[in-house]
């Protein structure tokens, strides 16, 4: 078995764009997930570590100083950061020439020619779920014999045929023991979970078909693929057990309550571990679920809204309707459950009156925290692929020099510039109001560790914002 250094390389200054992140870009506040989808093939990889250079803060220099320790480097890539990361690639084959260099992530996955032929210095693209590809290199086979790479066969691109999905997820094993071995949980840090958390998937996939969303349309397809609830409730016990300091446990599936089921049995499960966790949602989920979710330790749903808009949820294929929408935050409220709501503008079919709506929606449905992104057209993504035909997507940049997202279409009824104004106004509007002030005195005066972070995450935001209103 080659011994293999799994990187999630270092790019822009508090970076979270590597393997775990849905949106690539540096937040408004510090944040960072766990590298689930490294840690993951790297479970399989007994003599293998796992480096996450943005969240330790580990530079090139040191991360280059290792490449002489092992014999292949799977570099995670995303597409904000890939000129950087190839210059990283390329600085560890020039540390050690006998490295054999490999990519993956979403936007290899979707470019694997032209990323290869990015530079001579990486020898494949592994796509798509590249766990059993790069395992398999690992312990030797030809790369003429491994579904699911992109190589170069007498200086020729060749690209092998596809691999199969994983259908039966219990074949994963758990990430735990490579979160316990390469990782200080203590990097890991999101606004909205309790600190220290800890987050890995339990299946992978989602039935929706969200135009704007990577990770189903590039890797996890449209078929909810899960392990099963004893396998998942074990791991659980085990990272309770191994790290008694984390205080949330967060399943990064992109839609947990997919199925209802399964998500109950898993919550009973978890109820009688008597921790508290979190989860990814579809804002449909049925009341009874949601109760048994709350009555075994569920603290906080991560929801997607989008937009307030009926029109937009159709044109991006959102597959949600305001009405249910309501109800399913009605819910959660008389149950307890807290909401993080994720919003986007600049999203196809949207205006200004169309963003004063989805503020004003926001307002309504009130979720605890919320997060608003500007409009992202990833390769891979029906909306890149309309952004491209339709010439929407004029400059080709996703994030600034800086890390920070930019706005990055531009339609002819609304500007990039107007997109981009949108977002310090939408926070504004949120939560500068009595309601919203009222909710997060009440929350600090509960706990004092809750007052440092909150007044932490106001200097950050407050930064945030008015680098935001200087760009505008
Ligand atoms: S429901 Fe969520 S995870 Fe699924 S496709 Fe839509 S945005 Fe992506």
């Amino acid at each position: 078995m080659k011994k293999t250094l799994f990187l999630n390389p270092p790019s822009y200054e508090g970076f979270d764009g590597g393997a775990g992140s849905r949106y690539q870009a540096k937040r408004e506040i510090r944040s960072f997930w766990y590298p689930t989808w490294l840690a993951q093939v790297a479970a399989l990889i007994p003599e293998s570590k796992l480096i996450d250079a943005p969240a330790r803060g580990v530079s090139l220099d040191e991360v280059a100083a290792q490449a002489k320790d092992f014999e292949m480097a799977i570099l995670y890539v995303s597409a904000p950061t890939f000129k950087s990361d190839i210059l990283v690639a390329e600085r560890l084959k020039a540390e050690n020439p006998n490295l054999m260099i490999g990519l993956c992530g979403a936007h290899v996955a979707t470019l694997p020619e032209q990323s290869l032929a990015a530079s001579d210095k990486v020898d494949f693209i592994a796509r798509h779920e590249f766990d059993f590809t790069i395992k398999e290199i690992a312990e030797g086979k030809p790369f003429a014999e491994v579904d699911g790479i992109t190589w170069r066969k007498d200086g020729e691109i060749v690209n092998n045929k596809d691999r199969a999905l994983i259908h039966n997820m219990d074949e994963l094993p758990m990430v735990a023991p490579v979160y316990h071995r390469d990782l200080v949980v203590e990097d890991y840090f999101i606004g909205y979970l309790q600190y220290p958390y800890m987050s890995f998937y339990t299946g992978r996939g989602c039935r929706s078909k969200c135009s704007f969303c990577l990770w189903p349309q590039t890797i996890g397809g449209h078929v909810y693929r899960t392990r099963s609830a004893a396998e998942v409730v074990a791991e659980v016990a085990y990272m309770h057990e191994k790290f008694p300091q984390v205080k949330e446990f967060m399943f990064d599936d992109d839609t947990f309550t997919d199925d209802t089921k399964r998500a109950e049995e898993i919550a009973r499960g978890l109820g009688k571990l008597g921790v508290t966790w979190s989860c990814n949602a579809k804002p449909n989920v049925p009341y009874e679920t949601l109760k048994v979710m709350k009555e075994n330790g569920l603290r906080l749903l991560l929801v997607g809204f989008e937009s307030g808009v009926q029109e937009i949820l159709n044109n991006i294929k959102k597959g949600t309707r305001l009405d249910i929408i309501r109800r399913f935050a009605a819910d959660c409220r008389k149950l307890g459950i807290l909401i993080h709501g994720t919003f986007i503008v600049g999203l196809p079919g949207e205006t200004k009156e169309t963003i004063e709506q989805t503020i004003k929606f926001a307002k309504e449905i009130n979720p605890h925290t919320m997060q608003v992104s500007l409009a992202a057209p990833y390769p891979g993504t029906l909306l890149y692929q309309q952004a491209t035909e339709n010439g929407w997507f004029k400059q080709g940049d996703l994030v600034r020099d800086d890390g920070l997202q930019i706005a990055a279409l531009n339609y002819e009824h609304l500007t990039s510039e107007e997109i981009s104004e949108s977002l310090a106004r939408f926070y504004k509007a949120f939560y500068f109001r009595p309601k919203k002030i009222f909710e997060i005195v009440l929350e600090m005066a509960q706990s004092w560790e809750m007052t440092k972070r909150r007044l932490r995450e106001g200097v950050e935001f407050f930064h945030f914002l008015n680098h935001r209103m200087d760009q505008a």
